[in-house]
């Protein structure tokens, strides 16, 4: 390729709202171009890096024994309403009609479309395993669509589905694909973290994610250097031993600060009994609005009545909010507020509200909220923190082998054993060797395509911009003339270098378009190209070119008749 046939538009500035570098340098690379929320235009450069992580991924799900296909974005409800996940699934699904008034959703995942599919289709133990999988756009209407591309409302995910006679099948399947995703995330150049997972809305049993390890990661992790436990934070939760646990009194102390509160404690605090309904109320802080300082904002679900609540806590002058007007008042998006989850769970708060909110209690109607709190006369005063988690560094392990320590990732894949979840609720079922009719044992998984993009730049960057792993780079190699217009010499050798390259299968960009130098350095670091050649009349004189690397501190001069065998 070359610079004056390509579309490079770079910016000296990065937009006001990128809060993390991938997303700074990605909009400065002229990568991606925002269009809406979370909605981006993939421009030539930043597509280029796209397709690579798709073929990496698609050549070991090749090899891994999956199968290619392609499914509608578009799907019907009724295909929804069947899995139960219409209702379920909340905000983040987003519907719309047709025009005979006939509901659908633009696909946030597929497991019902691939469940129909094979519903239809597939009927004999002869024709299982099987395993789909597709490299597609989905839409989930993110309550905070944030970071540019790693939490967009429309990304690139490859999803595959497989199915199964047994169980036992499944679990090969699913060590198959454990070792798959292993080896795309080394093939991407990337350090990553395998974690177990809880299943969460999706269901099933069994889960590990995958993460990119950076500090700006939306994930806490804990692991055991000791051992190989590693989870995300809210598995190793459920798993602390109880020992590792404050008493419920002494951790509502500490509400105001990342405490251990769990379920039972906010039931204990707001001397209500704990049933699996109680859910939390959170404490909002807006960290965006202008006054710093605690919203008084409690999100309210769950079976308890306000009489109740204030009875136990004297709550003093509470009235319901509805939910609009708490948005009018935080100025955010529709569903901004919700779902705070909790189960019999440690209370987790949902970690897109995570970051601002730092204080649980009690629970109310669903639906409704409470406002006036009085801070410090009835609740304690919040501070804002980061996250809001119960297990902390220096923990003991669940497993008893050692302490656990904590870090940061991005999530960029995850494997589920579902298991029958959907096959049953579907009635995707097959005939055994017996002739009897069994469901399906089922499992998926996801790898967020565009995601990894911004991961890899949250690891790879330096002050110049971008240091791509050479797997997922734009261009492998750039060449810069010094005087590509003035000089035949330089121009006949660029000309060379470049040809040889490109025969050699070398994804090479020729500057060609006499820019000055510093201005064409600038932009091929700033758009992470690992190898640099500068081709100049100097150095072509006692031919030699000169030659750098990106993360080099140095260049250094190599012979001519060298540099292709060096780069290749
Ligand atoms: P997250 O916890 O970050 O919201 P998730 O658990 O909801 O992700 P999955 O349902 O597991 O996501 O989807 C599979 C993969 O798709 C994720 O591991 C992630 O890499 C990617 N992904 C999910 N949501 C987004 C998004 N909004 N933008 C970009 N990639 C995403
Ligand atoms: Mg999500
Ligand atoms: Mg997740
Ligand atoms: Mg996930």
């Amino acid at each position: 390729m070359r610079t004056s046939r390509f579309f490079l538009a770079t910016l000296k500035e990065a937009p006001s709202d990128a809060e993390v570098i991938s997303h700074q340098l990605m909009v400065r690379a002229g990568m991606i171009k925002r269009l809406a929320g979370g909605i981006y235009t993939w421009m030539p450069l930043g597509l280029r890096v796209l397709r690579k992580v798709e073929r990496v991924v698609r050549e070991e799900m090749d090899r891994a024994g999956a199968i290619e296909l392609s499914m509608p974005a578009v799907q019907p409800a009724e295909l929804w309403q069947e899995s139960g996940r219409w209702e379920k699934y909340g905000p983040e699904l987003l519907r719309c009609k047709d025009r005979h008034q006939r509901d659908f959703v633009i696909g946030p995942t597929h497991e019902e479309v691939i469940t129909d599919v094979v519903r239809k289709d597939v009927k004999s133990y002869r024709q299982l395993p099987l395993h789909f999988y597709q490299v597609q756009v989905k839409f989930r209407d993110e309550i905070r669509p944030r970071f540019g591309i790693m939490r967009g409302r429309e990304f690139l995910m490859k999803d595959g589905y497989s199915f199964h006679s047994s169980f036992a099948d499944l679990q090969r399947e699913y060590r198959n694909m454990f070792e798959t995703y292993t080896r795309i995330f080394t093939r991407l150049g990337l350090k990553f973290r395998a974690v177990a997972a809880d299943t969460g809305s999706i269901g099933g049993t069994g889960s590990h994610e995958f993460h990119v390890l950076a500090d700006s990661g939306e994930d806490a992790l804990a692991y055991c250097p000791d051992s190989d436990f590693a989870a995300n934070v809210e598995l190793a939760e459920a798993l602390a031993p109880a020992a590792a646990r404050p008493p419920a009194a002494e951790s509502m102390q500490k509400v105001a600060t990342p405490g251990r509160i769990t379920c039972a404690d906010v039931a204990e605090f707001l001397g209500l009994p704990l049933i699996r309904t109680v859910k939390v109320i959170a404490v909002v802080v807006d960290p965006e609005a202008e006054k710093p300082g605690p919203l008084a904002m409690i999100l309210l679900r769950g079976d308890h009545n306000l009489n109740e609540v204030k009875a136990a806590k004297q709550l003093g002058e509470f009235r319901f909010a509805r939910e609009d007007e708490i948005i009018g008042a935080l100025g955010c998006q529709p569903g901004y507020l919700g779902p705070v989850a909790v189960g019999e769970r440690p209370i987790y708060v949902d970690r897109s509200v995570a970051a601002m909110a730092d204080f649980v209690c009690g629970a109310n109607e669903a639906g409704y909220h409470l406002t006036g709190v009085n801070f410090g006369r009835d609740v304690a005063e919040p501070t804002l923190v980061a996250d809001f988690r119960n297990v902390v560094a220096g923990d003991p392990s669940p497993d008893g082998k050692g302490q656990l320590e904590l870090c940061r990732g991005v999530e960029v894949g995850h494997i589920f054993q579902l298991r029958t979840k959907y096959a049953e609720a579907l009635k995707c079922s097959f005939l055994d060797e017996g002739g009897q009719s069994k469901i399906m044992e089922m499992g998926c998984y996801g790898i967020g395509v565009t995601r990894i993009v911004g991961a890899a730049i949250e690891q790879g960057h330096d002050q110049r911009g971008i240091c791509f792993p050479a797997a997922i780079a734009p261009f492998e190699v750039c060449i810069v003339p010094m005087g590509y217009a003035k000089s035949e010499t330089v121009k006949a050798a660029a000309e060379t270098l470049y040809a040889e390259l490109s025969t050699a299968g070398i994804d090479v960009l020729l500057d060609d378009r006499n820019e000055r130098p510093g201005v064409m350095f600038a932009e091929m670091e700033l758009i992470g190209i690992p190898h640099r050649v500068v081709v100049g009349d100097r150095g072509l004189a006692e031919g030699k070119l000169e030659y750098k690397g990106r993360g080099d501190a140095e260049s250094q001069m190599l012979p001519l008749a060298e540099i292709g065998a060096f780069l290749k």
